[in-house]
């Protein structure tokens, strides 16, 4: 019989106060269910000892608080890196990858089952759009490593959260924003927006939304191209994008926030890694805060481009170094477990 329950994690802290107002309980269980929810990571109601029995009875059969399951998991033994295949209550399934850095635990979330945006470096974007992820489905990716972590000795606590899986994030926005919420609420999980960055291809008018919000996550954008034919080469859909307009959320982003957008570039043989792209993203970039990090190509099947040679990337990154733009060059970790965008669920089809 399929689980008619609903997703507990969906559930906002006023929702939760709303419905244990309707099942006739006093205010003061809220504070206690969320206790146990997002501070002791309990997967069941009957572990949440300080409630009344018939409570927990009429929780545990209107919610579920493991709404997504571990079905497959893959660890590179040199790096940590783990990567999991998770199934969604209606059997779609996506990745979320925990990173074991020495300055913490980084989560990577997804927030689309597959992706509409089409990138052609990219294994989600090939395989197509299913359907938005809700609220609850997102912040489950972190409550599954948080638990983790939690089991271990001796225990350790996520840190920091990127929204760089599946998906891309400004198109499923509301359910995006709210999970931003949860997992920075300091009577949960407490990650600080500060620690949470937020990747996306990048929609000009959705980044000015996200500048207005109360929540200083950082903001990623895949940039790829420093002029827009370049851009709609790797970017088929997303590149149709005036890049003037989207330097210019950019900034207004970055100067809000009092913070530097970091610009994804990903360096492909041929196509974006020349100095003379070099020198144009340096002028692009301009006077605007930020931070380019370059990133190897992560093989992918269906993908026609080469990934530049680590020689060009030292040039191309001397460029920017000369125009003191911030600039790394980020080694994928977890090739080795195609932990790169969308790759474990595509060998799963
Ligand atoms: N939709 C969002 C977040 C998901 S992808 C976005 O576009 O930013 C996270 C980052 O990985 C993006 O910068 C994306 O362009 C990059 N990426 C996708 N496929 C890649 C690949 N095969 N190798 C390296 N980086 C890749």
């Amino acid at each position: 019989m399929p689980d008619i329950r609903s997703d507990f994690y969906s559930l906002s802290s006023e929702d939760l106060a709303a419905a244990l107002q309707e099942l006739g309980a006093p205010s003061y269980r809220a504070r206690q269910v969320w206790d146990w929810a997002y501070r002791h990571l309990v997967a069941d109601f009957e572990q949440m000892t300080n409630l009344p029995a018939d409570l927990r009875r009429a929780l545990s059969g209107r919610y579920t608080l493991a709404a997504t399951a571990g079905v497959r998991e893959e660890t590179d033994p040199a790096s940590g890196t783990r990567k999991e295949l998770l199934q969604l209550s209606d059997g779609e399934t996506i990745e979320a990858v925990l990173m074991q850095e020495p300055h913490g635990r980084t989560v990577c979330v997804s927030t689309q089952v597959g992706c509409p945006m089409q990138c052609t470096i990219c294994a989600t974007g090939q395989g197509g759009f299913r359907r938005h992820l809700t609220s609850g489905e997102i912040v489950t990716q972190v409550v599954y490593f948080s638990r983790l972590l939690a089991s271990q000795t001796p225990a350790e606590r996520v840190s920091n959260v990127v929204f760089m899986g599946m998906g891309e994030p400004l198109l499923n926005y509301g359910p995006t924003l709210a999970a931003i919420a949860r997992l920075s609420d300091p009577s949960g999980l407490d990650i600080s927006p500060s620690r949470i960055t937020l990747s996306t291809v990048g929609l000009p008018e959705r980044i000015l939304d996200l500048a207005q919000v109360p929540y200083a996550v950082r903001l990623a954008v895949s940039l790829h191209a420093p002029d827009e034919e370049t851009r709609r080469r790797i970017l088929p859909i997303a590149g149709k994008t005036s890049l003037r307009e989207l330097m210019a959320a950019c900034n207004l982003y970055a100067r809000s926030r009092g913070q530097r957008v970091t610009f994804e570039y990903v360096l492909l043989a041929g196509v974006n890694d020349s100095p003379q792209h070099a020198r144009r993203l340096v002028s692009l970039i301009g006077s605007l805060p930020a931070h380019v990090n370059l990133i190897p190509l992560n093989p992918v099947e269906e993908c026609d481009f080469r990934p530049s040679s680590r020689e060009t990337a030292r040039d191309f990154r001397a460029v920017l170094s000369r125009s003191r733009i911030p600039c790394t060059v980020r080694y994928s970790r977890g090739v080795s477990i195609r932990a790169g965008c969308g790759q474990l669920r595509g060998q799963e089809r």
